[in-house]
């Protein structure tokens, strides 16, 4: 999988260190003082990562848990996002990542206890404000929270961490099958672990290296009935002449894997791009069905389908979800005005 690891000097005896080093025994290590000083500083082309991953382990520095975007997750509650990683194993076409960072290198962040006390400061101060909120927090925002998890090993650590924080939620967001380790752990009500779903010739054509539909859903399926509580993210949706017969055939499956009453939150987004990613999908991916269609710069400077063909197809998947026996409140619009 990697090509090299790097580790900051610090990590040297740290316990979740070694146990990564030790999965990688035979690659070869580099010591280095900081990650700033050698991730990124000479670009390295997106597709590298296809044959040339390098693996570097760290302390991440700064702001820890940050204020997530509107629309990021069920309306009416505060949400957050923090950082544990940076970069993915796997390579969507249209993954933001790929206009984000200047390499594709996979960076862990291993100091979970110092994300933990900022997030149950949050926490702490949201609740203070408002007795009755929930704050959100979510993991994968620059990475998938679970394909490297059994590599990482966090899990059981912020399982803890929100069991202690039951007002609080915690989303774990993937595209992976990779569920071992969270089928070792008892289910919390307030830990939900999300699932991004696109029909299978989708992800087959656009989620390189992502397990399949059906793995997906063969993992949700074993999840929920071990009480795990799913989300699901129908994001991003690409269009297609048929897309309404794919997304029907899609719940379909999806309520066979889970019922429609056990699934926590549904979120709709159309793919989107910022400027930078546009520009890197249209040089990696030239190809791609993803500029197929007609796009236009929106007001928020995202390149997007004009809003009437967003807002067609993002209500025609929400009147399917509807349909499928899905609560109107448990739906929602992503990265929507
Ligand atoms: S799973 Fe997410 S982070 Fe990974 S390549 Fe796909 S879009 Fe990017």
């Amino acid at each position: 999988m990697f090509n090299r690891i790097f580790i900051e000097k610090d990590l040297r005896d740290n316990p979740r260190a070694k146990a990564i080093l030790n999965r990688f025994s035979s690659l070869p290590v580099k010591e280095i003082d900081a990650i700033d000083d050698v991730f990124q500083k000479v670009k390295k082309p997106y597709l590298q990562k296809r044959d040339n991953l390098n693996l570097f382990l760290g302390t991440k520095k700064g702001k820890l848990v940050k204020e997530a975007p509107d629309a990021y997750g069920l309306s009416g509650d505060p949400h957050y996002y923090f950082i544990h990683a940076y970069n993915c194993i796997y390579e969507c076409n249209y993954c933001y990542l790929q206009g984000y960072f200047h390499s594709p290198d996979i960076v862990l962040f291993l100091n979970h206890e110092e994300i933990a006390n900022e997030i149950e400061a949050i926490a702490k101060e949201q609740i203070e404000k408002n007795p009755t909120t929930t704050p959100w927090f979510h993991a994968g925002e620059f990475s998938d929270s679970l394909a490297l998890s059994h590599i990482t090993g966090e899990l059981p650590f912020y399982f803890e961490v929100f069991k202690n924080l039951p007002q609080g939620k915690l989303e774990f967001r993937t595209k992976s099958a990779n569920v071992k380790n969270l089928l070792e752990l008892s289910p919390l009500p307030n830990v939900i672990t999300s699932f991004s779903l696109s029909p299978a010739d989708k992800i087959k054509k656009n989620d390189l290296k992502t397990p399949s539909l059906k793995a997906r859903l063969s993992a949700i399926s074993k999840l929920a009935k071990h009480g795990h509580p799913i989300g699901i993210h129908f994001d991003p949706v690409i269009y297609d002449h048929d897309f309404k017969e794919k997304y029907t055939n899609l719940l379909k499956d999806l309520t066979q894997a889970i019922s429609a009453n056990e699934i926590e939150y549904i979120s709709i987004g159309v793919v989107r791009f910022t400027k930078d990613v546009y520009q890197q999908v249209k040089m990696n991916y030239p190809e791609s069905e993803l500029l197929a269609e007609e796009l236009i710069k929106a007001e928020d400077g995202k390149v997007r389908y004009a809003r009437a063909m967003r807002m067609w197809i993002l209500q025609t998947i929400k009147e399917l979800c509807l349909e499928a026996g899905i609560d109107s409140e448990k739906i929602y619009l992503c990265m929507e005005d």
